[in-house]
């Protein structure tokens, strides 16, 4: 937690990827939402660039005078979340799209209506316009990101985390396509003391070779 909000860690290596990391422990019993409330999808729209400082407290100001319809805005992220997660999952094992998951995808691209050309340092740049104030503004680069992702080459680098209790997406920029760990730090380290207990467990199990126990005797 920092004052700002939960920190979250971006370690997808695209907003799309980082997007659908926002559930820690998916797979698990103790699958914990991070996207709370309107509140942590503004947090995570500052921290991954999409929202400048004005903008992010321009949209919590909104949130409080409409709670409701903040509410609404947090819940479609979360659906278009979860839609975001099964098509890249699904494309980590060579898997095709599900029709309903594309198809909330496609929904959400409804935003790109806003894109408009900015002039920037050098040329243009896009930018999402919108009013100050709309609660869909965070996801409108989030779906984008998607689907250039999904209609690029580097669809074929997209992994799943290989620690069972993890889940979350990444694009593997390594040499030769063979990262397994969002995050070496804390599940390849997870991993490593798993085999190290598993290992030290066997070990301590180990019966007593015959010969010692006769000499024991
Ligand atoms: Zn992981």
């Amino acid at each position: 937690m920092t004052p700002e909000g939960y920190l979250f860690e971006r370690t997808g290596g695209d907003l799309a990827l980082d997007f659908a990391n926002t559930v820690d422990g998916r797979p698990t019993p103790r699958a914990r939402e991070l996207l709370a409330d309107f509140g942590d999808l503004v947090s995570w729209g500052a921290q991954s660039g999409i929202l400048g400082e004005g903008e992010a407290r321009r949209l919590r100001a909104a949130a409080r005078k409409d709670p409701g319809g903040a509410e609404k805005a947090v819940r479609n992220a979360r659906a278009l979340r979860e839609a975001i997660f099964r098509i890249f999952s699904l494309a980590a094992a060579g898997r095709r799209p599900t029709p309903a998951s594309l198809e909330t995808l496609n929904d959400s691209l409804s935003g790109l209506g806003r894109l408009r050309l900015a002039p920037a340092r050098d040329g243009c740049a896009w930018v999402f316009r919108g009013a100050a104030a709309d609660f869909g503004r965070v996801v409108w680069p989030v779906s984008r990101a998607a689907a250039e992702l999904l209609t690029s080459d580097a669809l074929g680098r997209v992994r799943e985390c290989a620690a069972p209790e993890c889940a979350w997406l990444f694009l593997d920029g390594s040499k030769n396509g063979t990262r397994r760990w969002c995050d070496m730090t804390v599940c390849g380290n997870r991993a490593k003391a798993r085999r190290h207990y598993e290992k030290t467990r066997r070990r301590r199990f180990r019966p007593d070779p015959p010969h010692r126990r006769r000499q024991g005797m």
